[in-house]
């Protein structure tokens, strides 16, 4: 492409008007850049609206690298701590706009996610920055300046961000445009699979535990040594829920999957103790009171033997303490980019310098967001690396 000497030229291009694309816009442009912002989408920002239920779960009090996957777990380190939840809280009291603690320091809007996503664009209008939507980008030519095509016609940046996201749910705009882009380039690029997504099952055990959808247990949920203590669902394909969803992002085709249905419970301890003290108690009686009635029947059915407590033996017993505390699944996948809430893997962070998000080997060029290889735990973690890395760029483009 031969750039038009009609061509527009502005100082920075950002690609994908999403968290970090508008975050990185509006620090851009309060700094005085002249930026456009450029999404193939007919609206901005929908994964912000569809967000936390509609409320934006937009930040976590508890922000630290070990709620990050990344291949590099120092990456995040420098972005997190220039830009923190307290600084996103400032701008979101700054906005007036109302918000509430849930459990494990998570935020979330009181009123809307359209309260975040308006406060985003009136500091791009504050920094005059220009959006444009329905804006798919075509030719692009990396270098000095970058070179672009887009619907309004060519355009040239001296910086050019690219803020497209993940994969997931592809109905909200997601593409893989980033990372094919990363590729193009010879960078390496972590494969993508779908994270925070429900994980399905199959078979006899499907069969099992389908007609407990709707069944929600607090359990740990254990994947490749990660371990996440939250409320556990059961679904008609599977399993869910936020312990669920949290291991998910370390689950990968063949891996196990182990549950404590008891996790408040030393299991041993406690059924020696009731023996004494309610000998003629029925096991599922017992196991009722913990795991809902229907569970502790199913259960009973086909992993352990309703019995007296009182006539347990050893072998029982263990029985009981496997089929409890460490139920052990072997998911046939998950519920894919339909649903899973993020993608892990991405854009190798190597390639990246961790205070700009700048490419080390390509002169004006940055990844921020999703696209990267950075993932967060469940939580408000997601948007907080989106904000973080917005910013840090936002301030050197
Ligand atoms: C249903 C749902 C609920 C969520 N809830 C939360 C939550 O409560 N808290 C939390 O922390 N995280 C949450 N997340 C995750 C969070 O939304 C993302 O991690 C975050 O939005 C990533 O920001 P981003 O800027 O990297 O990408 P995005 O916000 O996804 O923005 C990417 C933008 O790029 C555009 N784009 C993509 N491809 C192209 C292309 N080829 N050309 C032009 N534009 C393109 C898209 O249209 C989009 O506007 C949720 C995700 C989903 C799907």
């Amino acid at each position: 492409m031969n750039i038009s000497p009609k061509a527009r030229h502005f100082d920075v291009v950002i690609i994908g008007a999403g968290a970090s694309g508008l975050m990185c816009a509006a620090v851009a442009g309060a700094r005085g850049r002249r930026v456009l912002v450029l999404d193939h989408a007919n609206k901005v920002g929908k994964k912000i609206l569809m967000s936390g239920g509609g409320r934006c779960n937009f930040t976590n009090r508890h922000v630290g690298p070990d709620n990050y996957l990344c291949h590099n777990p120092h990456f995040v380190k420098s972005a997190l701590s220039r830009y923190t939840p307290a600084d996103f809280i400032a701008l979101v009291e700054r906005h007036r706009i109302a918000y509430h603690e849930r459990s494990h320091g998570q935020l979330f809007c009181d009123h809307s996610a359209k309260d975040i996503l308006r406060m985003l664009l009136d500091e791009c209008r504050a920094g005059g920055v220009r959006i444009e939507t329905r804006s798919p980008v075509s030719d692009l030519r990396i270098g000095e300046p970058h070179q672009l095509f887009c619907p309004q016609g060519p355009v040239s940046c001296e910086s050019l961000v690219i803020a497209t996201g993940g994969c997931s749910i592809p109905t909200l705009g997601a593409t893989d445009f980033g990372m094919a882009l990363a590729r193009s380039l010879g960078m390496t690029v972590h494969p993508p699979r779908p994270a925070l997504v429900p994980l399905t099952l199959s078979g006899r055990t499907l069969e099992r535990v389908r007609d407990l959808s709707g069944i929600a247990l607090e359990a740990r949920v254990t994947v490749a040594d990660h371990s996440f203590r939250e409320n556990l669902l059961f679904t008609h394909r599977g399993l869910s829920g936020p312990a669920v969803l949290q291991a998910s992002s370390y689950w990968e085709p063949g891996l196990p999957v182990e549950i404590d249905l008891l996790p408040e419970l030393d299991l041993a301890a406690h059924l020696q103790r009731l023996r004494r003290e309610r000998p003629k108690m029925a096991l599922k009686t017992w196991l009722g009171q913990h795991l809902t009635r229907r569970v502790a029947q199913r259960w009973c059915e086909c992993w352990v033997e309703d019995k007296p407590l009182e006539q347990l033996t050893t072998g029982d017993m263990d029985a009981v303490e496997a089929a409890c505390k460490r139920w052990t699944v072997w998911p046939s996948g998950t519920e894919g980019y339909r649903t899973a809430e993020v993608t892990v893997g991405g854009v190798d962070t190597e390639a990246l310098s961790s205070k700009t998000m700048a490419c080390r080997d390509q002169p004006g060029l940055y990844f921020i967001g999703e696209v990267m290889d950075v993932t967060g735990h469940l939580g408000g973690y997601n948007f907080q690396w989106a904000w973080s890395s917005g910013h840090a760029a936002g301030q050197c483009v």
